[in-house]
């Protein structure tokens, strides 16, 4: 079988459409090299090697030795080189590169190959001992680390006690010599935590970083990663050999990332940053702040010293045309790797790059201008979830601002939180309901959980492309990175900034927008809906066929809705209008009364209420559809539980409060949620449909009159499990509505229609359908109660069931497409048999979900509703289901 694929000189065995065989970096890679980009020779062991080692406890095929062999002479060739030939080695990379990119997970070793002699050969031929001793002490302390896993601090302990020891600043302060006596430090390192001598044959390192890749794949911070990406552990990693070429050989090295547009704003100038005399992750490690890479697109002024474009210009150039290349032949925004060699310009990786929300918008619907995609292609490269990010409020720019540091603005938007500097202590603290602001030197890894748990991050150290800034732009967290003037320390719990302490637990407001640090907590505006976003949403409009409605039961969540595009209220849940203060007594007053009578004068005073809402509602959906559903109270939420809640009652009606108590303790439900609620409630007490019935018709006309815009009300009756009991509320309000419109002059259109909630309902759809004009499927009980799991109720066993792959997601969430979902598809089936033209909807909380959306378009629905802020994602979910 082949295992290796080798790329370099103008060609390669791999190209990018191979990325499930040879991971991202190697596919990557191979294109590059079949570009003719100068990419340094190397090969690529496949993803399939990984398989193999994992089904095999931990071995390689038989052949893979050989075929390494063979490729590894084939870049001896190519770079006139050998490796393991003391007199002219070879140095090479091992790098892991999964099918997805998975940043800072997995592990680098460089410079391979270099042992005590070598070094030798090397400062020789280079003419550069420094250079040569500089590699070599890099290599020993990131093969130690990543084959070895002896930790990082043992190394930097030493080379900052030589650092102190001689006056030292910065690394490349140190010489050739100086090099050669922390590489004795770092040896005995080794020695002391393993108790054998650094290795220093070339094939046994090589073998020792291959196989470390490979183990990574299952490391504590892969795994992490994978799970919060949903990335499957079946698809494994593929490790990627390659030619070194060296940044850290002087004056006229050096290495950077860059991406060809601003992955924070989406603008497009090549944007990025680089490190003079330096080798691989001293950018991203934050070790020297690095410089920016053209004049013009400057990162927070962050760096006084020349950009690429001023201090390299020929490489600049050149570099400037490899990523012009690679924009337009992949066709989206890349993330780049180069590094220079006394002059030579080398690219080390390319990849579609990660960014935020606000720039992906910028990116596709600017690229869709350029002529470079289609307006198809603009919509399919949102993620529809992450607009949520957009429609966040930011910092109001008129609020006082008591500024205490400013750093790097690494990932827009602003957040407010109280100080924790523990990522395990965030964790804690979130899920106790605080909201908290991660603030550390830098992040690592090891912080993603303490990261996703924060509501934004601050660093002192790091630049734009830091570990923090790159996770923080992929979860959609405002980050603040390089803080450079603050001063942190873990032990007090405190921080320093401005010559103010803050301690662990005072909140701060940070602005990644603008990388401002603030004290306290400043007041947040509106998010602005116009530009890309509207542009983008536009054309998603023109595209999708399913309506967007929204769930919205006040005169705020409707206008809100509007503003987001929503194209009618699918849900108007009475009761939720009920809660208020005012109302909750007339409430109480109408489910305890024990006459009819009671009851109707409890609801006479309801009823001028329920106009008004219903009015405003209709009022601010200028004639756009309204679904009002029937009351469906959990009676448990609205009974009074404490005697001062009894007295008011007792008060308002007159009656005793014993007698009260007597009633409410009557009216306890063992399981309301399968109890006396939805239509049966207007079954046994019919006056209350006829009070809201009267109440929809007048608020309708009085609406109408007010706008001259015609309304038509939908009226849903809800929890319905039989035709029958459909007919006889219906035939209530049919009553109500030739009453209303006789004493008021004025006929409206108005259709009744049903909740598809109940299996039942589903099943008889075919006979509901006969009375019903439309069926909103409440897909939030309908899985209830096909499921049989009480959503309140699921906390403790669901997270199980996801986890053994019982259930493929959190069925509340994203709806179980294999049972709720054929439920909905027979409805749907059998309403339309019924009654051709029925009008179908979902508005449960599927109704904002993507995939929940994806299976509504197949399933031939006319619309989708969900809440206020969900309604840009629906929209743009049901245009990709549309492509
Ligand atoms: P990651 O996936 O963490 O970015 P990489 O394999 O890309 O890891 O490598 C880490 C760093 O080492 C990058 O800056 C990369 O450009 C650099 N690097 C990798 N291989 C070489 C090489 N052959 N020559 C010079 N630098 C390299
Ligand atoms: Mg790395
Ligand atoms: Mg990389």
């Amino acid at each position: 079988a082949k295992w290796v694929y080798s790329f370099g000189d103008g060609k390669a065995e791999g190209a990018s459409a191979m990325k499930n065989l040879l991971g991202g970096k190697g596919a990557n890679l191979a294109e590059m090299a079949n570009l003719g980009l100068p990419v340094p020779p190397g090969f690529t062991i496949s993803t399939e090697v990984c398989t193999y080692y994992y089904a095999n406890s931990h071995t390689y095929p038989a052949d893979l030795q050989a075929q390494v062999e063979a490729a590894l002479a084939q870049v001896g060739a190519l770079t006139g080189r050998n490796f393991a030939d003391p007199a002219n080695p070879l140095l090479v990379s091992v790098r892991s590169g999964a099918r997805a990119s998975m940043p800072g997970m997995m592990d680098t070793v460089l410079n391979l190959g270099l042992n005590d002699v070598a070094v030798e050969a090397i400062a020789t031929s280079s003419g550069d001992p420094r250079f040569a001793w500089d590699s070599y002490r890099r290599f020993i302390q990131m093969y130690s680390n990543v084959v070895m896993s002896i930790d990082h601090h043992n190394f930097e302990e030493i080379l900052e006690l030589y650092k102190d020891r001689k006056g030292f600043a910065q690394d490349t302060d140190l010489s050739a010599y100086d090099w050669t006596q922390v590489v004795a430090g770092y040896k005995d390192v080794v020695k002391r935590e393993t108790g054998k001598d650094f290795p220093q044959d070339a094939r046994e390192q090589l073998w020792g970083a291959i196989g470390a890749v490979f183990s990574s794949w299952m490391n504590q911070r892969a795994n992490t990663y994978r799970r919060l990406h949903d990335i499957p552990e079946s698809w494994g990693t593929a490790v990627n050999v390659q030619a070194m070429v060296f940044g850290n050989m002087g004056e006229t090295s050096a290495t950077g990332v860059a991406f060809t547009r601003n992955p924070s704003t989406g603008e497009n100038a090549l944007y990025g940053e680089f490190l003079i005399n330096a080798q691989g992750e001293d950018v991203v490690a934050g070790i020297r702040t690095p410089q920016n890479i053209t004049e013009t697109a400057r990162i927070g002024a962050k760096s006084d010293k020349p950009s690429l474009e001023t201090a390299l210009p020929e490489v600049f150039a050149e570099f400037v045309r490899a990523t012009q290349l690679l924009e337009k032949h992949y066709r989206d925004m890349q993330d780049m790797e180069f590094t220079v060699e006394r002059g030579k310009f080398w690219m080390l990786q390319t990849r579609n790059g990660k960014r935020t929300a606000k720039a992906a918008l910028r990116v596709a619907v600017e690229m869709a201008n350029e002529g470079l995609i289609t307006r198809q292609e603009a919509i399919g490269r949102i993620e529809p979830a992450s607009l949520d990010q957009l429609l966040h409020p930011t910092l109001d720019p008129k609020a006082p601002r008591n500024i205490v540091a400013t750093g790097l603005p690494a990932s827009p938007g602003a957040a407010v939180g109280e100080i924790v500097f523990d990522s395990d202590e965030a964790e804690a603290l979130k899920s106790g309901g605080h909201k908290v602001i991660l603030v550390r030197v830098e992040t690592s890894p090891e912080d993603i959980h303490g990261m996703h748990a924060s509501e934004g991050i601050l660093t002192t150290r790091g630049g734009m492309t830091s570990h923090a800034a790159v996770v923080a732009r992929g979860m959609g967290k405002p980050c603040v990175s390089g803080a450079g003037t603050i001063r942190v320390d873990y032990a007090a719990g405190t921080f320093t900034a401005s010559g103010q302490t803050f301690k662990k637990g005072e909140i701060i407001t940070i602005d990644g927008a603008t990388g401002q640090v603030m004290a306290g907590e400043v007041p947040m505006l509106q998010p602005e809906l116009s530009g890309e976003f509207a542009v983008l949403m536009g054309w998603a409009d023109e595209v999708r066929r399913l309506k967007v409605r929204t769930n919205a039961d006040t005169p705020a969540d409707a206008r809100v809705a509007r503003k987001f595009g929503a194209e009618g209220i699918g849900l108007c849940r009475t009761e939720h209008m009920f809660f208020e203060e005012s109302r909750i007594v007339a409430v109480r007053e109408m489910i305890l009364a024990e006459t009819e009578a009671g009851r109707r004068s409890a609801l006479a005073k309801l009823e001028p209420m329920q106009r008004q809402d219903f009015a405003a509602l209709f009022e601010i959906m200028q004639g756009l559809p309204v679904t009002i559903r029937l009351l469906d109270p959990p009676l448990h939420e609205f009974l009074p539980h404490k005697p001062e809640e009894v007295a008011q009652v007792a008060a308002a009606t007159g009656a005793s409060a014993e007698k009260l108590k007597a009633r409410a303790d009557e009216l306890h439900e063992f399981n309301p949620m399968l109890g006396f609620r939805g239509v049966r409630l207007a079954v046994a007490y019919p006056e209350i449909a006829e009070m809201q019935a009267k109440a929809i018709f007048e608020g309708a006309i009085e609406a109408q009159q007010k706008t001259g815009v015609a309304v038509t009300p939908e009226i849903m009756v809800p929890l319905v499990l039989s035709k029958r009991e459909l007919d006889l509320v219906k035939a209530r309000i049919d009553a109500v509505a030739v009453s209303v419109f006789k004493a008021k002059g004025v006929t409206l259109p108005y259709m009744v229609g049903t909740m598809i909630e109940l299996p039942r309902a589903a099943l008889r759809a075919g006979d509901i359908a006969e009375t019903a004009e439309f069926f909103s499927f409440g897909t939030n009980d309908l899985t209830q109660t096909t499921l049989g799991i009480s959503r309140d109720d699921a906390g403790s066993f669901l997270g199980s069931y996801v986890q053994k792959g019982i259930l493929p997601q959190d069925p509340f969430v994203t709806l179980d497409q294999e049972g709720v979902g054929e439920l909905v598809a027979l409805a749907a089936e059998r309403g339309r048999k019924t009654r051709e033209k029925i009008k179908l909807g979902i508005c449960g909380e599927h109704g904002g979900d993507p995939a929940s959306i994806a299976f509504c378009e197949r399933t031939g629905l006319d619309y989708v509703s969900c809440s206020p802020f969900r309604v840009p994602i629906a929209r743009l979910a049901a245009a990709q289901a549309a492509l």
